[in-house]
């Protein structure tokens, strides 16, 4: 746990955020600025700053695993979504805390801006 990071304060439930799911080692919510009609972020409940300093393979595994339940769920696995975890900041990244988007609910454009 890091004090001063948004997304540990959100697992701390310390800031608000609409929860999609959660068990002992993940917490899903919606993004605050979505970007497709289904926008969530899974995170680990543990405070890893970005893809490059994990190590967990079972975390990473959950982060997947988690968002397909959840894409069924919200019934968009069907036409399809994408899932993408965006690492420093070339990639856009601007919370360190490591997150996987989940994105459905429209048609997804390739290459990715
Ligand atoms: P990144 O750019 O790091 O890949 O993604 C960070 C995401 O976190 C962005 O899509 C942004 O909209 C979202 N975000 C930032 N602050 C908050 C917040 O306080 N609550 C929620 N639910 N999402 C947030
Ligand atoms: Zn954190």
């Amino acid at each position: 746990m890091a004090d001063d990071c948004l997304f540990c304060r959100i697992v701390r439930k310390e800031i608000p955020a609409k929860l999609v799911a959660e068990d002992e080692h993940s917490l899903a919510f919606r993004d605050i600025n979505p970007q497709a009609p289904v926008h969530v972020l899974v995170i680990p409940k543990e405070h890893v700053p970005s893809l490059d300093q994990a190590s967990d393979p079972a975390m990473l595994g959950r982060l997947s695993l988690m968002a397909a339940e959840i894409a069924r769920r919200e019934g968009i696995n069907g036409d399809g979504y994408r899932t993408v975890v965006n690492t420093n900041s070339a990639a856009g990244q601007t919370v360190f805390h490591i997150h996987l988007h989940l994105l459905g609910g429209r048609a997804m454009h390739w290459p990715p801006g």
